[in-house]
């Protein structure tokens, strides 16, 4: 009630309220004494809108009301301006708010008087007014888009919250003020005030003022909408006016940021402004990171054009710039051929260790004092090389392997492997790439899986035995990737 009392409201709208017919006159006895009201009620078992008036200072009528939309022709006593005014609470879903839209539309089509549609529209209007949770689909913008086209609705001017719901996880705005053309056309100022969520609900309250904003006198009569039952949440954080709490930050959350430097440069152009020595960190900062760009690109001309290019499509600007900055590597030529989506990481993770040289043969653990011979051909020290390219009985599943993928070069370590498949047009199995590229992977790991059994298990391997298991593997990936030749494959691949 103080809250009532603060913002001297005369034209109320409440949603969501939970309430049943029957009690309202009480209430309104109680709290709204000599004020008038009217209700969704009867369409809606939770009691979806209430707009109360009081008509000492307002004349309302009532045109239409439905689940979604209570249509009202609102006159104030002091100013004599006459408006429509539309309170909405959308449903949730999709579909059930086809409903709404359409009423909007058709409500609109006979429209000549300003008109104001305020309320909860439970949709979102673009894909920036959400932040966190699923990304928000074309789908449900849709209907929303076509209506506000179709009615000439638009935001009336708007301060406070931008994110007007939240349930501390995602922010979303839901809640809007929306006027049509005739409200300009006839020169109907007002401003949409979105008070911080958390403080009667979930949802931001919205107070509309009509005419006089700026002069903060004489205010003939808001509307207040307010959504309650809604848990309890504490307000979106900002610093600079930049969310906090965004896991993804995208340009468009910088825009209070670059609005408030922008007023700070009054009119100097961002490329030739230098900092004063008495300017903050964070305003000093963005001057250096300027300069970066500038002197990366060589001329100003050139950085704009950068910067033009990193935000030309939608919410990409952030990822392109921190790329720019990124430091790198130098990067490996193999690298592509290691990390492939269709090699299982297991596969990958065992190359990369033996192009690094860290897969654990008995030459690097000379400390320990164990028999240094191979554990495969028990003929020569276990050396990386050894194991994979020299040994006797792999050199067996090479000469197999090579034959079966059509593979004529000699191969003689790990890296030069890699390059061979990298560097050659690899078709002929099937006219596919894949086996070869994926067969590096899967002869690594066999190999080590063979040699590991024969020295921890004692068990017996054979040539043959290894050069199953890697066609086996490969069959497996080329099975996932792509299961509609797996018929050709799974003879090719158990085949000899
Ligand atoms: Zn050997």
């Amino acid at each position: 009630m103080n809250f009532l009392r603060h913002h001297k409201l005369d034209v109320i709208g409440v949603l969501e309220t939970k309430l049943v017919e029957a009690t309202l006159p009480k209430i309104m006895r109680t709290w709204f004494a000599g004020w008038k009201y009217t209700c969704n009620f009867h369409t809606h078992p939770n009691g979806r809108i209430l707009v109360l008036w009081n008509p000492a200072t307002v004349i309302l009528e009532e045109l239409d009301i439905s689940p979604q939309v209570i249509h009202c022709a609102i006159t104030c006593k002091v100013s004599s301006v006459s408006l429509l005014a539309s309170f909405i609470y959308g449903y949730h879903t999709v579909g059930s708010k086809k409903p709404l839209w359409d009423n909007l539309i058709s409500f609109g089509e006979n429209c000549s008087l300003p008109w104001i549609a305020i309320g909860d529209f439970n949709n979102v209007l673009n894909a920036n007014e959400k932040c966190n949770g699923k990304d928000v689909t074309s789908h449900e913008l849709k209907h929303f888009e076509e209506c506000c086209v179709l009615t000439g609705l638009t935001d009336l001017r708007s301060m406070g919250c931008h994110f007007t719901w939240t349930n501390n996880e995602v922010w979303c705005k839901l809640d809007r003020a929306m006027v049509n053309k005739h409200w300009f056309d006839q020169g109907l100022d007002g401003m949409a005030n979105f008070l911080p969520s958390g403080c009667l609900s979930g949802h931001s309250p919205c107070i509309v003022s009509l005419l006089d904003v700026i002069a903060n006198t004489n205010r003939p009569f808001r509307f207040f909408n307010m959504l309650v039952n809604m848990p309890i949440g504490s307000m979106p954080f900002k610093y600079l006016g930049i969310p906090l709490a965004a896991e993804k930050l995208k340009a468009v959350h910088y825009a209070s940021l670059v609005e408030k430097i922008a007023v700070y440069l009054n009119g100097a152009s961002v490329w030739d402004w230098t900092p004063a020595k008495g300017d903050s960190p964070l305003l000093k900062r963005i001057f250096e990171i300027r300069d970066i760009i500038v002197s990366k690109e060589g001329t100003t001309e050139l950085a704009i054009a950068n910067l033009d290019r990193w935000f030309a499509g939608e919410n990409s600007g952030c990822s392109k710039a921190y790329e720019y900055f990124r430091p790198r590597g130098i990067p490996k030529v193999w690298a592509n051929e290691v990390w492939r989506h269709y090699i299982p990481p297991k596969h990958s993770f065992i190359l990369w260790l033996g192009i690094k040289g860290r897969l654990q043969t008995k030459d690097r653990l000379h400390y320990m004092d164990i028999d240094q011979n191979c554990a495969l051909c028990g003929t020569a020290p276990e050396t990386l090389d050894h194991l994979f390219f020299q040994c006797n009985m792999t050199n067996q599943v090479w000469l197999q392997i090579k034959k079966w993928l059509c593979i004529t070069r000699a191969m003689t370590t790990i890296k030069s492997a890699l390059k061979y498949m990298k560097k050659k047009k690899l078709v002929g199995l099937l006219g596919n790439h894949v086996p070869r590229k994926a067969q590096m992977a899967c002869t690594c790991i066999s190999y080590l899986t063979a040699r590991n059994k024969r020295l921890f298990e004692g068990a017996v391997v054979t040539s043959d035995g290894i050069t199953r298991k890697i066609k086996t593997h490969v069959y497996k990936i080329m099975f996932s990737s792509y299961p509609h030749v797996l018929v050709q494959y799974e003879h090719f691949a158990l085949g000899h």
